[in-house]
């Protein structure tokens, strides 16, 4: 089936008792036996629920996985993934992951014994040179975020495989709309399902798409040990949003592309960081590895200054962190998403304060452009 077929249909049965079309919300915690011993196979609502299946499904088949679990959070599921490491395991990480990716790591799992090494994963040469023979992971994000830097995953997943590694993507920005990483031979696929695949910035929630059964099997006995479930509410909330992922994603590509292409021709801009633009460096990439670009749009003001006055009139593009969402949202990574990145790793990575991030909605592309025209007009 095709992914707007499989986005609307794949998981969701018609209710057995009512014949209700849409996946009902079963808000229970437990559910009655037949007799000792012998469950309906629902037995207790953190370790399955038919709500959480049903997204579960549909979300395995859209990452075309063997296996979807979903958590209470994108950081929860990120969690979830790094628990198939003990103790002196060590990670290969794209260097300018989410910034609560990096805080997980660098503030968390560090005390538990992992460590990590964050090199530029764009160039596979970073990638090999930083194995080291405790490694057991390589944990990309492409594009990152809010650099905009991709990173061949096709490349590095072959790399895992020869050396054993497990790979893992966090496939938030993209979504298997525009880009699989499990056809690309990636292992895992994390998802923080409050962005594109929710979609109405309404819910926080998570998933983790496997490809291996090993991996599978491991990740739904963490899922129920740990007990990071996503709710029956959001979890339904996630399975409607899904719904409408391959049209939205389709509008977001086009209103990001238009403003793209604004944005490039603007005096006020620096610099714009788009895959989807000939001007990014990794373009041809882009192209090869991804069907579209989506809404995502990073660029440089001329000036720190510049940004002060750039946000103030904005009125449609709503100042708030978080992306993915129907709406247009814009923001500066430096002071809000990416506050809590040290600030010599900021200014390494090129997160300045005339760094701007927007998350491109679905609305007309000429009221974002011209509520994006009042602040640069007042930045110039
Ligand atoms: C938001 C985000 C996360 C974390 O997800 P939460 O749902 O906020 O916990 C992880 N990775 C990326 C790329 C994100 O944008």
């Amino acid at each position: 089936m095709g992914i707007r077929t499989d986005a609307i249909h794949a998981g969701v049965r018609p209710d057995p008792t009512t014949g209700s079309v849409m996946t009902p919300i079963y808000q229970t915690s437990t559910y009655v036996y037949e007799s000792p011993g012998k469950s309906t196979g629902y037995d207790y609502a953190r370790t399955i629920n038919p709500t959480r299946s049903a997204l579960e499904e549909n979300l395995k088949v859209l990452e075309g996985g063997r296996a979807a679990y979903a958590f209470a959070s994108g950081m929860a599921a990120i969690s979830a993934v790094m628990t198939l490491l003990k103790a002196g395991d060590h990670v290969v990480v794209s260097h300018n992951v989410y910034g609560g990716t990096y805080r997980l790591f660098a503030r968390v799992l560090e005390d538990y014994g992992l460590s990590f090494a964050y090199v530029d994963t764009s160039r596979i040469e970073n990638v090999e040179a930083a194995i080291r023979p405790n490694t057991r992971m390589v944990y990309l994000e492409t594009p990152t975020n809010p650099m905009m830097v991709l990173t061949d995953i096709a490349q590095v997943a072959s790399l895992c495989r020869a050396r054993r590694l497990t790979s893992v993507v966090d496939n938030t920005f993209l979504t298997p709309v525009f880009q699989k990483p499990l056809d690309l031979g990636a292992d895992i696929v994390v998802h923080s399902t409050t962005k594109y695949l929710n979609g109405h910035s309404d819910s926080v929630g998570g998933a983790v798409i496997l490809a291996r059964d090993e991996h599978a099997e491991r990740i739904q006995f963490v899922q129920n040990s740990v007990g990071a479930i996503l709710s029956p509410f959001d979890s339904w909330l996630v399975l409607r949003g899904l719904k409408t992922l391959p049209l939205r994603m389709r509008a977001h590509d086009e209103n990001g592309m238009k403003v793209a292409r604004y944005l490039e021709a603007h005096r006020g801009v620096a610099r714009v960081l788009y895959p989807g633009l000939p001007s990014h460096p990794q373009h041809e990439l882009a192209l090869r590895q991804a069907r579209g670009s989506g809404g995502m749009i990073s660029f440089y003001l001329k000036s720190d200054e510049a940004a002060l006055r750039f946000f103030a009139p904005l009125r449609l593009c709503a100042l708030a962190e978080s992306l993915g969402g129907i709406e247009t949202l814009i923001c500066q990574p430096s002071t809000m998403t990416h506050a809590s990145v040290p600030k010599e790793d900021r200014q390494r990575l090129g997160l300045t304060e005339s760094l701007v991030r927007i998350s491109v909605g679905c609305e007309d592309p000429e009221d974002i452009v011209a509520d994006l025209e009042k602040g640069l007009a007042a930045a110039l």
